[in-house]
């Protein structure tokens, strides 16, 4: 049996002929750049993730860096970043010369740890970035309080995280000032290309967004600000604009590989203390785990309320002989990936700001142990079966 990380063929091949349509509608117009499939796309996610508004833009990355030009973050300032994510998060934030200031991330959950936040503010600091890694919602109460308090901005990285809900049902990405996704095409929603999305429920910053958006002018070929090429083809948003309405559904089936993966993992000796974990021989495998309310449990008769509906962009499972196991895995016909081998602060390009080894346990352990396990939702119960029994066969023989 071959097991991909991911494949995106079933899923075009599903949609091909609602999206090839989509695509040669926009070839007969020429019109590709913004236009009034990017309109419809954008009032589309507005509906969606329940914001006022949505600005299409080139890729995620740009998503992050329009949102700090919007908050007019400028050199010298400061904005703290978890030392564990992809490397947009932080590239961003050094690109406009300010200074990623990096924390450790809660072990459980992957995101950064709000107190963690509280102990890096400084009079420079100007926002966070908090970002909703795999899938999962970061807690962004916390956060947001925290912001308030010392007036920072709050900007979510939520690449990963297109249909998370936290707490009350609040879509990840719209809780901060701004909300930044990816449409990546190995995404949750992936489009045939670079493209991304800004949101944000409010007036003023969705207009400079807009102007940001074309190089800063306001009219055309006037401007009061610098912005960037930042749009997206009219092709990328025609096709998002057939996929959107399947994302619930593949986001429920990626729920339930994972749901399939834990009871598989019941055959495994299986780790449950997150953090600082010492990978012995008899507790080799740690699972993620979806945050659920914390604050005082379930009462008596009252079923467990979940925190996060977590869409599972990435099944990330933590071992101690993570290479090891991932050879085994590839003989074995199995893709997976390591899901970010070096933290931020351990980078060759911020080895300026001085961080060293042993600064962030936590995102360290992360990156030492954690493996991407295939998750798409097309995936079949035999292939998570294959998965499991062969990192089960890996374990007994050591
Ligand atoms: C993918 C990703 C980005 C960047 O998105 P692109 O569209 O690839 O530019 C930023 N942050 C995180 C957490 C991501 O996963």
């Amino acid at each position: 049996m071959r097991v991909p990380l991911l494949d995106l063929k079933p899923q075009y091949k599903a949609l091909k002929k609602e999206i090839d349509e989509a695509i040669t509608k926009v070839a007969e117009t020429q019109q590709f750049i913004l236009g009034p499939e990017v309109e419809k796309m954008e009032q589309a996610f507005c509906d969606y993730l329940k914001c006022k508004y949505a600005v299409g833009v080139s890729s995620g990355t740009d998503a992050l860096l329009a949102a700090l030009m919007a908050i007019d973050i400028k050199p010298g300032d400061e904005v703290i970043v978890p030392s564990y994510s992809f490397f947009a998060t932080a590239g961003v934030v050094a690109r406009l010369n300010a200074v990623p200031v990096f924390t450790d991330i809660d072990p459980v959950s992957f995101n950064i740890d709000p107190e963690e936040i509280k102990r890096k503010i400084t009079r420079k600091t100007k926002a966070v970035i908090p970002v909703h890694l795999y899938g999962q919602c970061a807690e962004m109460d916390a956060i947001m309080e925290i912001a308030k308090a010392n007036k920072i901005k709050v900007i979510e990285d939520a690449a990963q995280a297109i249909g998370t809900q936290y707490k009350d049902n609040r879509c990840a990405g719209t809780i901060g000032n701004i909300g930044c996704f990816s449409f990546f095409p190995s995404k949750n929603l992936g489009c045939f290309g670079d493209g991304g999305l800004v949101v944000t429920n409010d007036e003023a910053l969705a207009k400079k967004l807009k102007i940001l958006r074309m190089h800063g002018a306001e009219p055309k070929y006037h401007h009061k600000i610098i912005g960037g090429n930042f749009r997206i083809d009219a092709i990328q948003a025609a096709v998002l604009n057939v996929k959107l309405p399947f994302l619930n559904k593949w986001s429920e089936k990626r729920r339930r590989n994972a749901e399939a993966y834990n009871k598989q993992f019941a055959k495994v000796r299986l780790a449950d203390t997150p953090g600082r974990i010492t990978f012995d021989s008899r507790n080799p495998v740690l699972l993620p785990k979806a945050i659920y309310k914390p604050e005082k449990g379930p009462q008596p008769g009252e079923i467990p309320q979940l925190i996060n509906y977590h869409i599972y962009n990435q099944y990330i499972i933590r071992v101690a002989k993570r290479d090891e196991l991932r050879q085994f895995l590839t003989d074995n016909n199995i893709s997976t990936e390591i899901y970010y081998p070096v933290p931020f602060h351990l980078q060759e390009c911020f080895s300026y700001l001085g961080y060293k080894l042993g600064d962030f346990p936590y995102a360290e352990e992360a990156a030492n142990t954690s493996i991407a396990l295939p998750i798409y939702p097309e995936l079949g119960k035999e292939q998570i079966e294959y998965v499991v029994n062969n990192i089960r066969e890996f374990f007994d023989k050591q």
